[in-house]
């Protein structure tokens, strides 16, 4: 496996594949890696000729509250698992080589980044957006794979490459779960054995909720009251649940129609989301 630092070397390395007619598939990611993850590189390894894994933990995503610092960081471990799954080439820049002269420039995917997470991280989106499109001009990759656990970002990432014309396609990877149903996440390392067992929570809410659902339930309120309920626990503190419009992300009162119901959820303090389609 390749390990690339440098963006500029990054871009004409892509350069020189795409002139030889190789597929590119693109995982971006922020490290700290776990099945889910790996799950992304296992699907662009079936369908393209090249696989590139960017690591980078990008700044202008996280508040000045978040956890940008003491975000989970293990390179040597993430680069034993990359190079475990055959992996081609691993983008590894620095913020400084990212961002040489700080960050004037934004992309702003309107209405769909203010709800939903958007909501209570403001302006998260717009470092999400921003940066994938920087790791797009960057790597050029023809197919770039996200994962369904961050919903609402891929979501925007999909709105951002039509509306701006870029020539890659976005593929969406069902959420990998823990054994217990918890989805897996890098911030799951910082749990407590306490926090640890109260984090199922989330994912049986969501079960529940759809089970509901398929015995009839149309009302939005009612299933929204039963996964409060089923979260209620002395770690878990609830950030927003939705049961909205998977494509707009409006609140429904009915529930009619593809239906996304998604959670952010406070258990200690660390900041869980997860969420459920139903394709009704
Ligand atoms: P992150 O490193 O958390 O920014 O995630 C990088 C990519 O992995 C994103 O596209 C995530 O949606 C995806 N991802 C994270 N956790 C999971 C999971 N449990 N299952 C599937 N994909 C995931």
């Amino acid at each position: 496996m390749k390990i690339i630092t440098d963006p500029k070397r990054m871009q004409a390395t892509s350069e020189f594949l795409g002139k030889q007619n190789k597929t590119i598939g693109f995982v971006p990611t922020m490290g700290a890696l776990h099945k889910g993850h790996l799950k992304l590189v296992k699907e662009a390894k079936k369908s393209c000729d090249i696989v590139i894994v960017s690591i980078f933990v990008n700044p202008t995503q996280f508040g000045p509250k978040e956890d940008f610092k003491k975000y989970p960081r293990n390179i040597k471990r993430d680069i034993a698992l990359l190079k475990k799954e055959e992996v081609d080439i691993l983008f590894y820049p620095g913020v400084k080589a990212m961002y040489p002269d700080g960050n004037k420039t934004f992309i702003e995917v309107k209405d769909l980044g203010n709800k939903l997470c958007g909501a209570s991280r403001p302006g998260h989106f717009n470092g999400v957006t921003t940066v994938v499109a920087k790791l797009f001009n960057i790597v050029k990759p023809d197919i770039a794979f996200f994962g369904e656990k961050d919903f609402q970002q891929q979501a925007i990432i999909k709105k951002m490459v039509k509306d701006l014309n870029f020539d890659v396609i976005i593929k969406t990877i069902p959420t990998v779960r823990e054994i217990d149903g918890l989805a897996k996440s890098s911030r799951n390392r910082y749990l407590s054995k306490d926090e640890r067992i109260a984090a199922v929570l989330l994912s049986k809410s969501l079960k529940k909720a759809k089970r509901l659902i398929q015995k009839g339930e149309k009302n939005a309120k009612t299933v929204k009251t039963e996964i409060i309920r089923t979260l209620r626990n002395p770690q878990l503190k609830i950030d927003h649940v939705s049961i909205c419009d998977p494509d707009t992300f409006d609140d429904k009162n009915t529930i009619k129609g593809p239906t996304l119901i998604a959670l952010a959820v406070f258990c200690g303090k660390t900041r869980l989301i997860d969420n459920i389609l139903i394709k009704n």
